[in-house]
């Protein structure tokens, strides 16, 4: 079986090696900062608060004092790596969550440790769980609890006040292979989470558990499954008129892992569902069928989970579009009329403007660059798309790539300026069909991807912004691109907009930027020596405002696949922090402070050790259906896990079986491998000591 190196398993090894592409009005703003109380304004949900706009009404920190903002202290994570929780503040106290879901809570002024709590998610661990790199996007506060959700699929809450555990209660199916990464919301006393894993076979859904006690609520299934167990609901059975085949034995996909926006004045809760899975639609639909409801914003009843209305972005995907970015909330003057609105950027490159009273679209354009249709019609609400897309007669490379034209790093809208501030990125993916890629679908192993075509990243070189990243300014009501910032790096921090027209991100190449948000000017920033990814907050305690960001590289961008990342790479080991900055703090890092790049690691090779070819090549497919995803292409890691080719560990045959099979590092997030078989682990060691091996050769590691 020939794989041509093609990472048959993630959207980050999608990106894995550059290859020739083949082919080819104005909102209303209300005067939210001077007429706010400045003495304690608070961070206290996901997006700040329930429309998600991450706009905070906090006004000291401006244009004309952002020249003295400094590091007013930093609060060091030894036992973390990828970051990506937005943190929350109330009352005086930050409240986050690591990357295994750990709950840190840390006082907002002085940055003083008040509790930890670890849910210990890692050792109780199912094999489902390994598809994805241990990351969580954040915690949820209400009535004095805080709320994790768990990689295991426990939703836990914790007293605010002590980080004593209130409750725990499992919120996803037990061993349906799915997970979860999101961060949880809580509205009308209800706590909500969804689950990922698409690519592993998993059937999207949300559960509601009651936010005092845990006890279960609602839940709602973003596809249909088995239809002869009959259906759940009305809203199921309307789904299933548009699938085919036995699409329920590989999942059918529809994950809603993050986006989950209540809409308090209209008494809904609006979902963001995930991709088709597997990719091949072949195993899912009869020509075109829409696939209800995977890639769409779908709104739910926030009392039962019944369902109200939808509104799909892509009509049966084919290439990992997902509608799973943050939704906001807002009212726009659009063509002279006051309309209620959504306005989500999904995956696939377009920006919606979405009538939420009943899930008609107003608008759509291309953010960048996009391939894979033409326009959305807006009369149909449906794409127009371009006939070799779908990769039908042959490879075909499309933009945006699976990685999207935005992922999960939050967007902003700030109602003054009127414009959403967007982390856009620019990638393609080339995707193509394969019979034998198809005929191991059914032999997927547990948590094992298999998408039933295979793809791989593109960037083309005569593109000089692919493979990058960008800020964009996006103007709503126009449709229009107001201004942008372009970066060398791609897989850039989320965004928080202030009540003085401020815009923060953090960048992959470590900085922490501010910039103007009406002209784009770069007016303030700080090298936090660690990729940033998660969005920043900002906050007041008594009268004085402080900006807070999570600095901890990984997850998806993280996997070490992507073009050339030399300039772009931090060590696992690297130190991660939560630094909170002031006016007037002249705080420093802690001293001693060492970059490592994985570029630059000390590979370790044995001279004795004989690889058997059919082996390495046994373990390099078994490597791309699950390793990759943290370790890296060819197991060049750049932060999400450790480089296994430098690793004494992994060097080492019976410590590298012990690890897999026992799950010795389980509380670090590495997931227990008990299912394969001694020759299948010897293969994937002999795979990884062959990398290190021809990295080596090739000069690759310390002098
Ligand atoms: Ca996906």
């Amino acid at each position: 079986m020939k794989y041509l190196g093609t990472l048959r398993a993630m959207k980050l090894a999608s990106l894995a090696t550059v290859v020739m592409v083949q082919a080819s009005g104005c909102s209303s703003p209300t005067a939210h900062g001077s007429n706010v109380d400045q003495g304690n304004i608070e961070w206290p949900g996901y997006g700040l608060d329930a429309n998600e706009q991450r706009f905070s009404p906090a006004t000291q920190i401006g244009p004309d004092t952002i020249g003295r903002l400094g590091l007013a202290w930093s609060y060091d994570l030894p036992a973390e790596a990828a970051l990506e929780a937005t943190p929350l503040e109330v009352a005086g106290t930050i409240f986050f969550s690591g990357s295994m879901g750990v709950i840190y809570a840390v006082d907002a002024v002085t940055g003083k440790e008040k509790w930890t709590y670890d849910p210990e998610a890692g050792p109780k661990e199912e094999h489902g769980q390994r598809m994805i790199y241990p990351v969580n996007r954040g915690v949820a506060y209400w009535d004095n609890k805080v709320y994790v959700a768990t990689r295991d699929g426990r939703i836990v809450a914790v007293d605010a006040g002590t980080g004593k555990l209130a409750w725990s209660q499992q919120a996803l199916i037990p061993g349906d292979g799915s997970t979860s990464t999101g961060a949880p919301r809580v509205f009308k006393g209800k706590v909500i989470i969804g689950n990922s894993g698409a690519e592993v076979g998993a059937r999207g859904y949300v559960t509601a558990l009651d936010a005092k006690t845990g006890k279960f609520a609602w839940r709602f299934f973003t596809v249909p499954g088995d239809p002869s167990k009959g259906f759940e609901n009305e809203a199921m059975a309307m789904a299933a008129k548009t699938w085919s085949g036995e699409w329920w034995k590989y999942g059918g996909g529809g994950t809603p892992w993050n986006a989950m926006t209540y809409d308090a004045e209209l008494n809904q809760i609006l979902i963001g569902t995930g991709n088709g899975g597997p990719y091949a639609s072949k195993f899912r639909a009869k020509g075109m069928q829409d696939n209800l409801f995977v890639t769409s914003v779908v709104a739910l009843d926030p009392d039962t989970g019944k369902y109200k209305w939808h509104y799909q972005y892509n009509p049966l995907d084919v290439w990992d579009y997902k509608a799973t970015m943050d939704i906001v909330l807002t009212d726009l003057t659009i063509k002279g009329q006051r309309r209620k609105v959504l306005m989500q950027a999904p995956s696939n490159g377009f920006f919606y403007v979405i009538d939420r009273t009943n899930g008609k679209l107003i608008s759509a354009e291309k953010i960048g660059k996009v391939n894979w249709a033409e326009r959305i019609d807006l009369k149909t609400g449906r794409p127009v798309e371009n006939p070799d897309a779908r990769y039908e007669k042959g490879p075909y490379t499309v933009y945006p790539g699976l990685i999207g034209a935005h992922n999960w790093q939050a967007m902003a809208y700030n109602p003054q300026t009127g414009l959403v501030y967007i982390p856009y990125i620019q990638l393609g993916t080339t995707f193509w069909h394969s019979a034998e890629e198809e005929a191991m679908l059914p032999k997927r192993k547990k948590g094992f991807w298999n998408l039933g075509v295979l793809n791989q990243g593109a960037a083309d070189p005569k593109d000089p912004m692919d493979g990058r990243g960008s800020l964009l300014a996006w103007d709503p009501v126009a449709q229009k691109l107001r201004w942008r910032v372009d970066y060398k790096s791609w897989w850039n921090g989320g965004v928080m907009t202030t009540a003085t027209n401020l815009v923060f991100q953090g960048l992959e190449t470590g900085e922490l930027v501010a910039y103007d948000g009406n002209t784009g000017k770069r007016l303030w920033s700080f090298d936090a020596k660690m990729g940033i990814m998660a969005p920043p907050i900002t906050y007041t305690v008594n009268h004085k405002q402080y900006v807070s960001v999570l600095a901890g590289y990984g997850g998806t961008g993280g996997d070490g696949s992507v073009l050339d990342r030399k300039t772009v790479s931090w060590a696992f080991d690297a130190p991660r922090r939560l630094l909170t900055f002031a006016l007037d703090a002249k705080g420093n890092l802690p001293k001693n402070d060492t970059i490592p790049l994985a570029a630059t690691a000390d590979l370790i090779d044995q001279p004795g050790l004989t690889l058997a070819p059919r082996k390495v090549a046994q373990g390099e497919y078994l490597y791309n259906s699950s390793c990759v995803a943290c370790h890296g292409v060819a197991a060049k890691a750049v932060g999400g896990a450790p480089d296994l080719r430098a690793s004494a560990a992994a060097a080492d045959r019976e410590t590298f079986g012990t690890i897999l099979k026992d799950g010795a590092l389980a509380t670090r997030g590495m997931p227990r491998f008990d299912d394969l078989n001694t020759e299948e682990v010897d293969a994937v060691y002999q795979y990884i000591r062959s990398t290190a091996r021809a990295a080596k050769a090739n000069g690759a590691g310390k002098p």
